[in-house]
């Protein structure tokens, strides 16, 4: 498994408008190193205590994209560097992060992530909770978040039309909020989803950022 090579595939085949975050969770730093050789600037990471190992060992121009369940009590770590945090499904997350933000001077991109999946146990916002929310004054008056656009995790299944249907679901959401709240807001943008097995048809559905690990890298080390 050559990841220079896989990397220049994925380049390849990503269309322009479609972000590569390269999700490094459980690959040691040397490999990073080496993708990062080889061009890659962003990569993804899902836990903070991993995250804040690795961040001091590598070159500072990468921009570390935060795409798991975050704890409240872990924010205040990935605030002062993080340039992309992609799971925020709770205004209380979001406040802690929007108080942390401005401890550190900083305004950080945010995603609003949504529950796509019929799996009880993926996290994220339904679209009346993500309503309510976005029209609290609670919400508007959140200075240091900048709201970037949608995050969703299709079901793990075989049955792509399932997929499909929920990747479509989430790029509806996010013209839905879109037009509602954030017409004339250019940073409102992304729609982060599709995986390895599934990248294929979120890009056939919309999406702007995948999150690729297993088919860059190859399977996860077990011991990170
Ligand atoms: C691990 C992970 C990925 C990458 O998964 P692969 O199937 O290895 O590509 C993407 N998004 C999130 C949130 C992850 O935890």
């Amino acid at each position: 498994m050559d990841i220079v090579d896989n990397l220049q595939k994925l380049l390849q085949e990503l269309p322009a408008h479609v972000k590569l975050i390269a999700v490094s969770k459980t690959q040691h730093v040397h490999i990073i190193q080496q993708t990062y050789a080889a061009g890659q600037r962003v990569f993804g990471e899902n836990k903070v205590q991993e995250l804040l190992g690795k961040y001091p060992l590598l070159p500072r121009d990468i921009e570390w994209h935060f795409v798991g369940h975050l704890q409240t009590n872990k924010i205040k770590f990935l605030v002062p560097f993080v340039s992309m945090i992609h799971s925020i499904d709770s205004f209380r997350l979001l406040s802690e992060v929007n108080r942390f933000s401005q401890r550190y001077n900083r305004v950080v991109p945010i995603l609003l992530q949504f529950h796509i999946a019929t799996e009880e146990s993926k996290f994220g916002f339904s679209i009346e909770e993500a309503v309510a929310m976005l029209e609290s004054p609670e919400f508007q008056a959140l200075r240091h978040i900048r709201p970037a656009g949608v995050m969703g995790m299709a079901s793990f299944t075989d049955d792509m039309q399932r997929v499909r249907d929920e990747f479509r679901q989430l790029r509806s959401t996010f013209l839905d909020l879109k037009m509602k709240y954030f017409k004339d807001n250019e940073d409102f943008r992304e729609v982060s989803m599709g995986m390895s097995n599934d990248y294929q048809i979120a890009i056939e559905e919309g999406s702007t950022m995948v999150r690729l690990g297993t088919i860059l890298f190859g399977e996860r080390n077990l011991m990170p």
